[in-house]
């Protein structure tokens, strides 16, 4: 008992010190009914989606004037999820007259596709968990040289966006964007119930 409220108070003073990580959208839509919405599903292998962006920030940037030679500039690139950019978009979609079965399945539908979109959040996560780069630039001017390392920074940002982008391909491929999640842990990502959508 006492460990349960220990591990809840923990829980939630961690989760209020935490900045949400992803917030949730919905892609609303009402179908003529349910076999209309089974067929958007089918003609839209990815209803669900994880949106986001990845964001560079500097610490302990200095430039230095060294004689005869230049400024010497160097700073060390922390990564983050952009504010406000990292976004779930699960469908919340309705029709006439759906039997209870009906809710249960699309119901069941959402939850697969939400812990699907958690392991490209998981993906995203990892990507940036304690990366750090330092660049280092030589320039001819301190403008030049701020220029330079903001240029530095930017490709490194680019560069590890795109090895994150491949590992979320890999992802999508191997789970069949949420269809074969089950496959997941075999390649290290995370496993669940298999996203699908049928009437009864
Ligand atoms: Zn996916």
């Amino acid at each position: 008992m006492f460990k349960q409220l220990f591990c809840t108070a923990l829980a939630v003073a961690l989760l209020a010190a935490t900045p949400r990580v992803y917030t949730t959208r919905y892609d609303v839509r009402r179908f003529h009914d349910c076999n209309a919405a089974a067929f958007y599903a089918a003609d839209h292998p990815l209803v669900g989606l994880y949106r986001y962006r990845f964001q560079a920030r500097f610490v302990g940037t200095t430039i230095t004037h060294v004689p005869s030679l230049g400024y010497r500039g160097s700073a060390r690139i922390m990564y983050s999820l952009a504010p406000g950019q990292s976004t779930i978009v699960l469908p919340r979609w309705s029709w006439p007259d759906m039997s209870a079965s009906q809710r249960e399945t699309l119901g069941d539908f959402a939850d697969a596709l939400r812990n699907h979109e958690i392991g490209h959040v998981e993906i995203a996560l990892a990507g940036i968990a304690g990366r750090t780069s330092t660049i280092t630039v030589l320039g001819q001017s301190f403008a030049q040289t701020k220029a330079m390392l903001q240029s530095a920074g930017d490709n490194q940002l680019n560069s590890l966006a795109s090895e994150v982008l491949r590992t979320e391909k890999t992802y999508d491929r191997v789970t069949g964007h949420g269809t074969e999640q089950v496959e997941g842990p075999s390649y290290g990502f995370r496993g669940g119930e298999n996203v699908k959508f049928g009437c009864r």
